[in-house]
Protein backbone atom coordinates (compact mmCIF):
# COMPACT_ATOMS: atom_id res chain seq x y z
CA UNK A 1 0.00 0.00 0.00
CA UNK A 2 2.63 2.31 0.86
CA UNK A 3 4.56 1.15 -1.72
CA UNK A 4 1.94 2.47 -4.48
CA UNK A 5 1.24 5.63 -2.51
CA UNK A 6 4.70 6.98 -3.08
CA UNK A 7 5.13 6.54 -6.59
CA UNK A 8 1.04 8.05 -6.65
CA UNK A 9 1.66 10.88 -4.90
CA UNK A 10 4.96 11.49 -6.73
CA UNK A 11 3.13 11.02 -10.43
CA UNK A 12 0.43 13.65 -8.83
CA UNK A 13 3.27 16.54 -8.18
CA UNK A 14 4.52 15.90 -11.78
CA UNK A 15 1.20 15.94 -13.04
CA UNK A 16 0.32 19.15 -11.18
CA UNK A 17 3.94 20.90 -12.81
CA UNK A 18 3.20 19.60 -16.29
CA UNK A 19 -0.79 20.63 -16.80
CA UNK A 20 1.05 23.99 -15.09
CA UNK A 21 3.36 24.17 -17.23
CA UNK A 22 0.49 23.54 -20.41
CA UNK A 23 -1.39 26.09 -19.04
CA UNK A 24 1.71 28.55 -19.48
CA UNK A 25 1.97 27.53 -23.22
CA UNK A 26 -1.78 27.66 -23.68
CA UNK A 27 -1.48 31.24 -22.20
CA UNK A 28 1.15 31.99 -24.50
CA UNK A 29 -0.21 30.71 -27.72
CA UNK A 30 -3.47 32.03 -26.98
CA UNK A 31 -1.71 35.22 -26.71
CA UNK A 32 0.11 35.23 -29.75
CA UNK A 33 -3.09 33.77 -31.49
CA UNK A 34 -1.03 30.93 -32.90
CA UNK A 35 -2.67 29.38 -35.64
CA UNK A 36 -1.49 25.78 -36.04
CA UNK A 37 -2.45 24.77 -39.15
CA UNK A 38 0.45 26.26 -41.03
CA UNK A 39 2.57 24.43 -41.88
CA UNK A 40 6.25 24.29 -43.15
CA UNK A 41 6.57 23.55 -46.92
CA UNK A 42 8.64 20.27 -47.66
CA UNK A 43 11.43 22.25 -49.43
CA UNK A 44 11.53 24.83 -46.86
CA UNK A 45 14.84 26.78 -46.38
CA UNK A 46 16.15 28.87 -43.57
CA UNK A 47 15.49 32.25 -43.74
CA UNK A 48 18.49 34.77 -44.25
CA UNK A 49 18.74 37.88 -42.97
CA UNK A 50 20.67 40.80 -44.47
CA UNK A 51 18.95 43.62 -42.58
CA UNK A 52 16.12 42.60 -42.37
CA UNK A 53 14.08 44.41 -45.11
CA UNK A 54 9.74 43.28 -44.78
CA UNK A 55 7.98 44.12 -47.71
CA UNK A 56 4.11 43.32 -48.03
CA UNK A 57 3.01 42.85 -51.52
CA UNK A 58 -0.86 43.64 -52.91
CA UNK A 59 -1.89 41.45 -49.52
CA UNK A 60 -4.91 40.35 -49.43
CA UNK A 61 -6.28 38.28 -46.04
CA UNK A 62 -9.19 36.84 -44.12
CA UNK A 63 -9.86 34.83 -41.21
CA UNK A 64 -13.05 33.61 -42.05
CA UNK A 65 -13.82 33.31 -46.10
CA UNK A 66 -16.91 35.51 -45.57
CA UNK A 67 -15.53 38.83 -44.18
CA UNK A 68 -12.05 40.45 -45.98
CA UNK A 69 -9.91 41.97 -43.05
CA UNK A 70 -6.91 43.53 -45.28
CA UNK A 71 -7.05 44.48 -49.25
CA UNK A 72 -4.33 44.88 -51.23
CA UNK A 73 -1.84 45.94 -48.85
CA UNK A 74 1.19 47.48 -50.13
CA UNK A 75 4.12 48.17 -48.31
CA UNK A 76 7.99 48.04 -47.78
CA UNK A 77 9.50 49.02 -44.27
CA UNK A 78 13.50 49.70 -45.20
CA UNK A 79 16.16 47.40 -43.16
CA UNK A 80 16.86 48.97 -40.01
CA UNK A 81 13.36 51.53 -39.95
CA UNK A 82 10.32 51.84 -38.02
CA UNK A 83 7.11 51.59 -39.69
CA UNK A 84 4.31 52.36 -37.34
CA UNK A 85 0.58 51.68 -38.35
CA UNK A 86 -2.24 53.86 -37.02
CA UNK A 87 -5.80 53.56 -37.61
CA UNK A 88 -9.44 52.65 -35.87
CA UNK A 89 -9.85 49.41 -33.52
CA UNK A 90 -10.79 46.85 -35.83
CA UNK A 91 -9.31 48.37 -38.69
CA UNK A 92 -6.59 45.07 -39.14
CA UNK A 93 -3.33 46.20 -37.40
CA UNK A 94 -2.86 43.41 -35.21
CA UNK A 95 -3.54 41.12 -37.81
CA UNK A 96 -0.31 43.04 -40.49
CA UNK A 97 2.21 41.64 -37.50
CA UNK A 98 0.18 37.98 -37.29
CA UNK A 99 1.05 37.66 -40.70
CA UNK A 100 4.61 38.58 -40.68
CA UNK A 101 4.92 36.13 -38.03
CA UNK A 102 3.25 33.67 -40.45
CA UNK A 103 0.48 32.46 -37.96
CA UNK A 104 -1.97 32.47 -40.63
CA UNK A 105 -1.34 32.63 -44.70
CA UNK A 106 -2.04 35.63 -46.70
CA UNK A 107 -5.01 35.19 -49.55
CA UNK A 108 -3.38 37.06 -52.17
CA UNK A 109 -0.23 38.60 -52.81
CA UNK A 110 3.23 37.93 -50.44
CA UNK A 111 4.86 38.66 -47.41
CA UNK A 112 8.79 38.95 -47.74
CA UNK A 113 11.79 39.48 -45.60
CA UNK A 114 15.36 40.44 -47.86
CA UNK A 115 13.38 39.33 -50.95
CA UNK A 116 12.34 35.61 -49.67
CA UNK A 117 9.00 34.81 -49.43
CA UNK A 118 8.06 33.79 -45.89
CA UNK A 119 5.82 30.61 -47.03
CA UNK A 120 9.06 29.32 -48.87
CA UNK A 121 10.87 29.42 -45.51
CA UNK A 122 11.21 27.51 -41.99
CA UNK A 123 9.01 28.81 -39.33
CA UNK A 124 11.60 28.11 -36.93
CA UNK A 125 13.84 30.40 -38.78
CA UNK A 126 11.35 32.58 -39.40
CA UNK A 127 10.40 33.35 -35.38
CA UNK A 128 14.04 33.14 -34.56
CA UNK A 129 14.26 36.34 -36.01
CA UNK A 130 11.55 38.44 -35.56
CA UNK A 131 11.36 39.70 -32.02
CA UNK A 132 7.71 40.54 -30.59
CA UNK A 133 7.19 42.89 -27.69
CA UNK A 134 3.74 42.23 -26.82
CA UNK A 135 0.72 44.23 -25.00
CA UNK A 136 0.90 42.23 -22.58
CA UNK A 137 3.99 40.24 -21.42
CA UNK A 138 3.42 36.59 -20.54
CA UNK A 139 5.49 35.66 -17.20
CA UNK A 140 5.99 31.93 -16.74
CA UNK A 141 5.92 30.63 -12.93
CA UNK A 142 9.67 30.76 -12.56
CA UNK A 143 12.46 32.84 -11.71
CA UNK A 144 13.02 36.37 -13.21
CA UNK A 145 16.04 34.93 -14.94
CA UNK A 146 14.46 32.15 -16.59
CA UNK A 147 11.74 34.49 -17.98
CA UNK A 148 14.75 37.01 -19.63
CA UNK A 149 16.06 34.18 -20.75
CA UNK A 150 13.19 32.80 -22.25
CA UNK A 151 14.49 34.80 -25.52
CA UNK A 152 17.67 32.68 -25.84
CA UNK A 153 17.50 29.50 -24.55
CA UNK A 154 21.13 28.75 -22.69
CA UNK A 155 22.06 31.97 -22.78
CA UNK A 156 24.90 33.06 -20.53
CA UNK A 157 24.27 35.14 -16.85
CA UNK A 158 26.15 38.21 -18.14
CA UNK A 159 24.18 38.36 -20.88
CA UNK A 160 21.36 37.76 -19.11
CA UNK A 161 22.15 40.57 -16.96
CA UNK A 162 23.74 43.29 -20.25
CA UNK A 163 20.20 43.02 -21.29
CA UNK A 164 18.61 43.58 -17.78
CA UNK A 165 20.77 46.39 -17.25
CA UNK A 166 20.10 47.84 -21.26
CA UNK A 167 16.01 47.67 -20.60
CA UNK A 168 16.57 49.38 -16.75
CA UNK A 169 15.47 46.58 -15.22
CA UNK A 170 18.03 44.97 -13.58
CA UNK A 171 18.52 47.62 -10.70
CA UNK A 172 15.23 46.53 -10.09
CA UNK A 173 15.53 42.82 -9.71
CA UNK A 174 18.99 43.66 -7.51
CA UNK A 175 16.35 44.99 -5.20
CA UNK A 176 14.26 41.84 -4.86
CA UNK A 177 14.74 39.43 -2.02
CA UNK A 178 16.13 36.38 -4.41
CA UNK A 179 17.82 38.96 -6.86
CA UNK A 180 17.28 36.99 -10.17
CA UNK A 181 16.31 33.90 -8.47
CA UNK A 182 12.87 35.50 -7.45
CA UNK A 183 10.07 33.64 -8.81
CA UNK A 184 7.44 35.43 -10.90
CA UNK A 185 4.80 34.98 -12.03
CA UNK A 186 1.01 33.96 -10.85
CA UNK A 187 2.15 31.80 -8.03
CA UNK A 188 5.42 34.07 -7.91
CA UNK A 189 6.16 37.73 -7.02
CA UNK A 190 3.85 40.00 -9.08
CA UNK A 191 5.22 42.28 -11.40
CA UNK A 192 3.14 45.84 -12.49
CA UNK A 193 2.50 46.32 -16.32
CA UNK A 194 5.61 48.31 -16.85
CA UNK A 195 8.20 45.50 -15.15
CA UNK A 196 6.72 43.17 -17.40
CA UNK A 197 7.08 45.32 -20.23
CA UNK A 198 10.86 46.14 -19.67
CA UNK A 199 11.30 41.59 -18.86
CA UNK A 200 9.52 41.75 -22.55
CA UNK A 201 12.48 43.87 -23.65
CA UNK A 202 15.33 42.26 -22.25
CA UNK A 203 14.16 39.14 -23.27
CA UNK A 204 13.98 40.82 -27.02
CA UNK A 205 17.37 42.10 -26.15
CA UNK A 206 18.76 38.80 -25.75
CA UNK A 207 17.19 37.57 -28.60
CA UNK A 208 18.97 39.85 -30.49
CA UNK A 209 16.74 39.74 -33.58
CA UNK A 210 16.85 41.54 -37.02
CA UNK A 211 12.86 42.43 -36.96
CA UNK A 212 11.17 43.66 -33.74
CA UNK A 213 7.21 44.12 -33.81
CA UNK A 214 5.97 45.99 -30.88
CA UNK A 215 2.45 46.20 -30.06
CA UNK A 216 1.72 49.09 -28.02
CA UNK A 217 -0.22 48.71 -24.79
CA UNK A 218 -4.01 50.00 -25.48
CA UNK A 219 -4.41 50.59 -21.89
CA UNK A 220 -2.13 53.33 -21.69
CA UNK A 221 0.65 53.00 -18.25
CA UNK A 222 0.73 56.10 -16.26
CA UNK A 223 3.24 59.27 -18.48
CA UNK A 224 6.67 58.29 -16.55
CA UNK A 225 6.48 54.47 -17.25
CA UNK A 226 5.36 55.63 -20.72
CA UNK A 227 8.08 57.85 -21.54
CA UNK A 228 10.71 55.10 -19.61
CA UNK A 229 9.09 52.59 -22.33
CA UNK A 230 9.03 54.77 -24.81
CA UNK A 231 12.89 55.81 -24.39
CA UNK A 232 13.77 51.65 -24.28
CA UNK A 233 11.90 50.90 -27.49
CA UNK A 234 13.84 53.42 -29.47
CA UNK A 235 17.41 52.13 -28.18
CA UNK A 236 16.01 48.58 -29.36
CA UNK A 237 14.75 49.74 -32.65
CA UNK A 238 17.62 51.53 -33.11
CA UNK A 239 19.59 49.68 -36.35
CA UNK A 240 16.47 47.37 -36.74
CA UNK A 241 13.71 46.60 -38.65
CA UNK A 242 10.46 47.76 -36.57
CA UNK A 243 6.75 47.71 -36.92
CA UNK A 244 5.25 49.67 -34.38
CA UNK A 245 1.08 48.41 -34.13
CA UNK A 246 0.66 52.20 -32.54
CA UNK A 247 -2.30 53.54 -30.49
CA UNK A 248 -1.22 56.38 -29.29
CA UNK A 249 -0.24 58.76 -31.99
CA UNK A 250 2.11 61.06 -29.91
CA UNK A 251 4.54 57.54 -29.63
CA UNK A 252 4.57 57.57 -32.96
CA UNK A 253 5.68 60.99 -34.21
CA UNK A 254 8.97 60.21 -35.29
CA UNK A 255 8.92 56.87 -37.54
CA UNK A 256 10.08 56.72 -40.89
CA UNK A 257 6.83 55.81 -42.19
CA UNK A 258 4.00 56.08 -40.59
CA UNK A 259 0.82 53.70 -42.37
CA UNK A 260 -3.07 54.71 -41.64
CA UNK A 261 -4.97 51.75 -42.20
CA UNK A 262 -8.96 52.35 -42.48
CA UNK A 263 -11.08 49.18 -42.53
CA UNK A 264 -8.18 47.25 -44.37
CA UNK A 265 -6.98 49.27 -46.43
CA UNK A 266 -3.89 52.16 -46.61
CA UNK A 267 -5.58 55.10 -47.02
CA UNK A 268 -2.23 57.33 -46.05
CA UNK A 269 0.94 56.79 -45.98
CA UNK A 270 4.09 59.18 -45.31
CA UNK A 271 5.80 60.84 -41.85
CA UNK A 272 4.20 62.63 -39.20
CA UNK A 273 4.82 66.17 -40.50
CA UNK A 274 3.68 65.40 -44.14
CA UNK A 275 0.31 63.42 -42.76
CA UNK A 276 -0.87 66.44 -40.72
CA UNK A 277 -0.10 68.41 -43.84
CA UNK A 278 -2.49 66.22 -46.51
CA UNK A 279 -5.07 66.94 -43.54
CA UNK A 280 -6.99 63.99 -43.51
CA UNK A 281 -7.39 60.86 -41.37
CA UNK A 282 -4.52 60.85 -39.34
CA UNK A 283 -5.01 64.70 -39.31
CA UNK A 284 -8.80 63.71 -37.53
CA UNK A 285 -7.15 61.05 -35.09
CA UNK A 286 -4.21 63.52 -34.27
CA UNK A 287 -6.52 66.16 -33.21
CA UNK A 288 -9.08 63.81 -31.76
CA UNK A 289 -6.04 62.81 -29.22
CA UNK A 290 -4.76 65.70 -28.88
CA UNK A 291 -8.45 66.99 -27.29
CA UNK A 292 -8.75 63.72 -25.16
CA UNK A 293 -5.45 65.16 -23.87
CA UNK A 294 -6.56 68.19 -23.14
CA UNK A 295 -9.51 67.54 -21.58
CA UNK A 296 -7.66 64.90 -19.28
CA UNK A 297 -5.46 67.63 -18.39
CA UNK A 298 -8.13 70.19 -17.42
CA UNK A 299 -9.94 67.11 -15.12
CA UNK A 300 -7.43 65.01 -14.28
CA UNK A 301 -9.39 61.77 -12.77
CA UNK A 302 -10.84 62.15 -9.20
CA UNK A 303 -9.28 58.95 -7.17
CA UNK A 304 -12.13 57.14 -5.58
CA UNK A 305 -11.91 55.67 -2.09
CA UNK A 306 -13.00 51.97 -2.15
P1 LIG B 1 -7.28 47.12 -32.08
O1 LIG B 1 -6.73 48.49 -32.28
O2 LIG B 1 -8.63 47.14 -31.42
O3 LIG B 1 -6.32 46.16 -31.44
P2 LIG B 1 -6.71 46.13 -34.78
O4 LIG B 1 -6.70 47.24 -35.76
O5 LIG B 1 -5.39 45.64 -34.30
O6 LIG B 1 -7.64 46.53 -33.55
P3 LIG B 1 -7.17 43.41 -35.62
O7 LIG B 1 -6.91 42.75 -34.31
O8 LIG B 1 -6.14 43.29 -36.67
O9 LIG B 1 -7.55 44.95 -35.41
O10 LIG B 1 -8.55 42.84 -36.17
C1 LIG B 1 -9.07 43.21 -37.45
C2 LIG B 1 -10.40 42.50 -37.64
O11 LIG B 1 -10.19 41.09 -37.70
C3 LIG B 1 -11.39 42.74 -36.52
O12 LIG B 1 -12.66 42.96 -37.12
C4 LIG B 1 -11.42 41.44 -35.76
O13 LIG B 1 -12.70 41.19 -35.26
C5 LIG B 1 -11.05 40.41 -36.79
N1 LIG B 1 -10.30 39.30 -36.18
C6 LIG B 1 -9.19 39.38 -35.44
N2 LIG B 1 -8.75 38.16 -35.07
C7 LIG B 1 -9.61 37.27 -35.59
C8 LIG B 1 -9.72 35.84 -35.58
N3 LIG B 1 -8.80 35.10 -34.95
N4 LIG B 1 -10.76 35.28 -36.21
C9 LIG B 1 -11.68 36.02 -36.87
N5 LIG B 1 -11.64 37.38 -36.94
C10 LIG B 1 -10.64 37.99 -36.31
Amino acid sequence: MLQLYIPLNFLGVIYREIKQSLADMERLFSLLDQHREVADSPDAQPLVTHGGRVAFSHVDFSYESKRQILFDVDFTIPAGTTTAVVGHSGSGKSTLSRLLFRFYDVNAGAISIDGQDIRSITQESLRAHIGIVPQDTVLFNDTIEYNIAYGRPGARREDIVAAARAASIHDFIETLPDGYATMVGERGLKLSGGEKQRVAIARTLLKNPAILIFDEATSALDSKAEQAIQAQLKEIAKNRTTLVIAHRLSTIADAQQILVLDHGRIVERGTHQSLLAADGLYKQMWERQQARKDEELASPPVEVEQ
